[in-house]
């Protein structure tokens, strides 16, 4: 596509986020940067901002926008907090809007986003899980472009370029590894939460809720 793109990443201090601004650097002429935002880390997130020059970095944890407001000192970054700050990050309508908030955190400003007409990569899943109807009606109202980042939604849609859904009978997805990958069905019949939750994943605490039988 030719021009500048402009961008925002919305969890820019995380390991989607952080996975993106890396990807950003490789063409780093082709992308100009918006928003940057995080929860409480400041002194990461105004270090991006001053890297990427960005026109805005927001913290959600209010408590963490003296740090921020002092580490951009002396630079043209504007620093905002607080949930409402996000949404409004969200409203300054960037071409391309990376959604990698983690938790239902992410959902007001992923709905923002989405509301602007633009390109939505769409990280946080939580968001689809809790309101998904409501992100997708947005969706068509506004004519953006929904993308999914997370593994198995990516998937589906790789699979599905080039064709259209009905041309689809059925989607199966399978389970793409965790401590009972190997076992048989008679072994799972016996398994427990506890033994789910002591398996460990890399950078994510699942928490008990997403394994409750
Ligand atoms: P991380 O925990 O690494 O990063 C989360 C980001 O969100 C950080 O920038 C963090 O800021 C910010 N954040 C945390 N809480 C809040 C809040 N209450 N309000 C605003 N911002 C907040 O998460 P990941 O990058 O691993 O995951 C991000 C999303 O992507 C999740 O929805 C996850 O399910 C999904 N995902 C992740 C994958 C992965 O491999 N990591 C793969 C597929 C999907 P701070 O640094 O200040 O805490």
């Amino acid at each position: 596509m030719a021009g500048v793109r402009s961008i925002s990443v919305f969890g820019a201090t995380g390991s989607v986020g952080l996975s993106t601004l890396d990807l950003i650097r490789l063409n780093r002429e082709d992308y100009t940067i918006i928003a940057l935002t995080a929860n409480g880390n400041a002194a990461e997130l105004a270090r991006l901002a001053i890297e990427f020059d960005a026109a805005i970095a927001v913290v959600a944890d209010e408590a963490a926008y003296p740090a921020l407001k002092e580490a951009l000192a002396g630079t043209s970054i504007e620093a905002a907090a607080g949930a409402d700050a996000l949404v409004a990050a969200a409203r300054r309508g960037a071409d391309w809007t990376m959604a990698a908030i983690v938790g239902t955190a992410g959902l007001a400003p992923t709905l923002a986003a989405i509301e602007g007409g633009r390109t939505v990569a769409l990280a946080n899943k939580e968001s689809l899980v809790s309101a998904g109807a409501m992100m997708m009606a947005a969706v068509v109202q506004s004519g953006a472009t929904l993308l999914p980042v997370d593994s198995e939604h990516n998937a589906i849609f790789q699979c599905l370029a080039g064709g259209s859904l009905d041309q689809v009978r059925k989607i199966t997805l399978t389970a793409s590894g965790g401590p009972f990958r190997a076992f048989s069905l008679d072994q799972m019949r016996g398994v427990t939460p506890a033994q789910a939750r002591s398996a460990p994943i890399p950078n994510w605490d699942m928490g008990a809720k997403n394994q409750r039988r």
